[in-house]
């Protein structure tokens, strides 16, 4: 049985079915990607395992438990967006600290954890700064220091590079690649960038109107697209 285990998830608002019958697993410790065009469901399916968006059907297990129906607090899945929604009348230490808080661990119990988990996403020395105090890239680095520290089964991570500029997106790519394992952290990574999917993932999901169109490692979709829409996805990225 793998870590994570979706079978048959079904989505549609109104009239349009954004998720066909979607069935994928992760195992533990993995980095997988979901890869494809904007608007085939890749952001719908992240937030119905967060539990943002809940399923028409279809089920979602994560280490053997099914948590469709659970809250989104009861899920243990953390979550990073395109747009960092930090809180800025926070600093860094707070914006990090505000989920520890909400599970009342004790102070130093807290500052241990916050000072780790920035020093994981080198962000030391920025601990008493505000988000507009720093660039994209590190309001991105905070953003995935605070959905680390509460150590969650999964991370999700939507777009979480797509809005910064290319060196940046660079570096973010092989830090975010490292902490993930080193944490040996399961990753739902999403993204529209065939490159970026090609550096980062273990394995890729491609997505085609609310379907998986291939899965594999990057290298056999690469290789081996499986129909004329693989093909040609993967093909552009140059
Ligand atoms: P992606 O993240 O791959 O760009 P989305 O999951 O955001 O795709 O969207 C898939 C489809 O579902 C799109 O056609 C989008 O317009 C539609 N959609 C997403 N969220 C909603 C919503 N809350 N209400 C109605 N339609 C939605
Ligand atoms: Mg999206």
């Amino acid at each position: 049985m793998s870590y994570v285990q979706i079978d048959q998830a079904f989505k549609q608002f109104g009239k349009s079915v954004v998720l066909q019958q979607v069935s994928l697993n992760v195992e533990k410790g993995e980095l997988v990607t979901l890869l494809g065009p904007s608007g085939c469901g890749k952001s719908t399916l992240l937030r119905c395992i967060a539990g943002l968006e809940s399923l028409d059907s279809g089920t979602i297990s994560v280490n053997g438990k099914d948590i469709s129906q659970l809250p989104p607090q009861r899920r243990n899945v953390g979550m990073v967006f395109q747009s960092y929604a930090l809180f800025p009348n926070m600093t860094v230490f707070d914006n990090i600290a505000f989920g520890l808080k909400m599970q009342k661990l004790a102070r130093e119990q807290i500052t241990a954890k916050v000072n780790q988990a920035i020093e994981l996403v080198h962000l030391s020395g920025k601990e008493s700064s505000y988000p507009h105090q720093l660039s994209g890239g590190q309001q991105q680095r905070v953003a995935l220091a605070r959905a680390l520290v509460t150590e969650p089964d999964i991370l999700l991570l939507d777009e979480p590079l797509s809005a910064l500029d290319a060196k940046i997106r660079k570096s973010l790519q092989s830090d975010l690649r490292s902490i993930q394992r080193d944490l040996k952290m399961t990753m739902i990574f999403v993204t529209h960038d065939q490159e970026e999917a090609m550096t980062i993932s273990d394995r890729i999901f491609v997505m085609n109107n609310g379907e998986i169109a291939q899965q594999g490692k990057p290298e056999h979709i690469y290789a081996s697209p499986k129909n004329e829409f693989v093909a040609r996805f993967i093909g552009s990225y140059n």
